[in-house]
């Protein structure tokens, strides 16, 4: 079944409707509407749409349950992608982006300067590792 969030973005872009009319046809809220609009405003990279459909960004195809790939310390919003998709990018870094969220828990990135993040973030994906088991081994080759 397709999600909500799927439906209201095919109304805007394919269909031209209102938010107005979006809300009242889907019996939800219009801020709801207005929320799933600006958050695609907001993508890095824009909406892909082919043969009047709304697909994934990266493999282009049709899914049902497309979401918003996201940037967890900035917020920024990134691509509409689908569910596969969305964990692939954590695992190649694709688009130049690497999914923080994976590499390191807040209470380290909040600690460490950006620019030793950028690094930690950098060795970590080159070792195929979390930050934090890269952490964890850094220490331990300093304490023993
Ligand atoms: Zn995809």
């Amino acid at each position: 079944m397709k999600s909500k969030q799927n439906i209201i973005l095919e109304e805007i872009y394919l269909n031209n409707k209102s938010q107005k009319e979006i809300a009242d046809n889907l019996d939800i809220s219009e801020s709801y509407v207005s929320q799933i609009a600006s958050k695609a405003k907001m993508l890095r990279i824009p909406l892909k749409i082919v043969d009047d459909k709304l697909v994934c960004t990266k493999c282009e195809k049709e899914n049902d349950n497309l979401m918003f790939h996201h940037n967890h310390s900035t917020g920024e919003y990134i691509a509409l992608v689908c569910r596969s998709c969305n964990v692939k990018f954590r695992a190649n870094n694709d688009f130049d982006y690497a999914e923080p969220s994976l590499f390191y828990p807040n209470t380290v990135h909040s600690k460490i300067s950006e620019e030793t993040n950028q690094k930690l973030i950098k060795v970590a994906l080159v070792k195929k590792i979390t930050i934090s088991e890269l952490i964890r081994k850094i220490l331990e080759e300093y304490t023993t």
